[in-house]
């Protein structure tokens, strides 16, 4: 096996470019060995500890719970916010199936609600319209999901106190977005709790896993609880609530706490790919990029370009043909919610931007293992697509 291969996970194919390949920290060994040589080797021990203690001070809260993804996160914030049957739950309908998946578990209604121009995340009048539309219903919503798009955070400054003004709680999908910063404030850091993941594809690793963070130790202690099967304090195994299987292993977390002190490294390169693309693609006609908001700063997890048809002369998904048939893998940006299988009987509050969004978005590989050569050579293949496609 070459040396390249179990670092970055592409042992089928080491000559393939991958839109978002991870890459070690360097402290993973250590920090595995030590993790087994504590004996601390399931579901509890001191690096849980340590990645929960520094994962709420990255992101600016009081406290973290590690669980074993995402997806399980978010479930348990629902959950420890009492969301269940029947109740509509306003959720971003430009984003990942997860964002949304614990909704259904929870036999809940998502209301999915359209993305702005500016940032591609939850437009706030958008989000003023669905609450009242459900209010006037007499419908009221037990929250809403708010996600972070490929690392940018979406409007909060209007997002939270419209939120506050309704009285509604705002979850944060931040598991895109983790490094990210709104104003002064982290990702993270907004809404009652947020998520984040530790996916083999974000912008950090633990091989799998997510947390929630949140300023609220009520919120935490609940989820941490049903995270374990919702032990009540007995001296024999009492349950009275349903609980999961949610916990992360320690040996798990030793791999998290390794990555987590290389995320502004992470947040620099990826940002790196990104002003490379910009700088090697601008000029070219019909193509743009994912806006940036001015009020925070991406992380970049992903570097989307948009690609107008009618001037560029190539849809999306022939480009990104163009690309795989190179080796290289790129993605279209995520399929709405309203327009998936899964959600055809959910409500949608416009969803204009987000289809535009979908139909014109292609994301392009940005992984910090990316090197220059590589990247070089996905700018090469685009600009000679576009410019082949301008011929008569
Ligand atoms: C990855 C992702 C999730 C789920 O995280 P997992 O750790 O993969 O379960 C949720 N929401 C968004 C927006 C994501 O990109």
């Amino acid at each position: 096996m070459s040396r390249k291969s179990p670092r970055d996970g592409s042992s089928c194919d080491d000559r393939r470019v991958w839109l978002s390949a991870p890459q070690l920290a360097g402290d993973e060994n250590a920090l595995v060995r030590a993790a087994l040589e504590s004996g601390w080797i399931t579901g509890a021990g001191p690096h849980v500890d340590e990645l929960e203690r520094m994962l709420a001070e990255v992101v600016g809260v009081a406290h973290a719970v590690a669980v074993s993804s995402g997806t399980a996160a978010l479930h348990l914030a629902l959950r420890a916010l009492g969301v269940g049957a029947g109740d509509p739950v306003i959720c971003s309908t430009l984003t990942y199936v997860a964002s949304a998946s614990p909704i259904l578990y929870q036999g809940a209604e998502p209301v999915l609600v359209d993305a702005e121009e500016g940032s591609w995340n939850l437009d706030p009048r958008r989000l003023v319209e669905s609450i009242e539309r459900l209010v006037a219903s007499g419908r009221r919503p037990a929250a809403v999901v708010c996600v972070d798009l490929f690392g940018q955070c979406a409007n909060y400054a209007q997002i939270e106190e419209i939120c506050d003004r309704y009285e509604v709680p705002l979850i944060e999908d931040a598991a895109e977005a983790l490094g990210a910063s709104h104003g002064r404030r982290a990702a993270g850091s907004f809404g009652l709790a947020a998520v984040l993941s530790f996916n083999g594809n974000k912008i950090i690793t633990a091989s799998g896993g997510g947390a929630l963070v949140s300023s609220d130790p009520s919120i935490i202690e609940h989820a941490r609880r049903l995270a374990a099967h919702s032990c009540d304090p007995a001296p024999h195994y009492q349950h009275s609530e349903l609980g999961y299987n949610y916990r992360m292993s320690n040996v798990v977390a030793a791999i998290g706490c390794a990555q987590l002190r290389v995320l502004q490294d992470r947040v620099l390169q990826r940002r790196t790919v990104f002003e490379r693309y910009r700088e090697g693609l601008s000029d070219l006609p019909g193509l743009g990029f994912m806006p940036e908001a001015t009020a925070g700063r991406s992380n970049r997890w992903l570097s989307c370009i948009t690609l107008d048809p009618a001037e560029a002369g190539i849809e999306p998904e022939k480009l990104r043909q163009n690309l795989g048939n190179e080796n290289i893998e790129a993605r279209r940006v995520w399929k709405p919610l309203h327009l998936q299988p899964l959600f055809a009987d959910n409500e949608v509050v416009g969803g204009e931007v987000a289809e535009r969004i979908f139909e014109r978005g292609l994301c392009l590989p940005s992984g910090p293992g990316l090197t220059v050569r590589d990247q070089d050579r996905v700018i090469s293949i685009i600009r000679s697509a576009l410019q082949d496609a301008d011929q008569p």
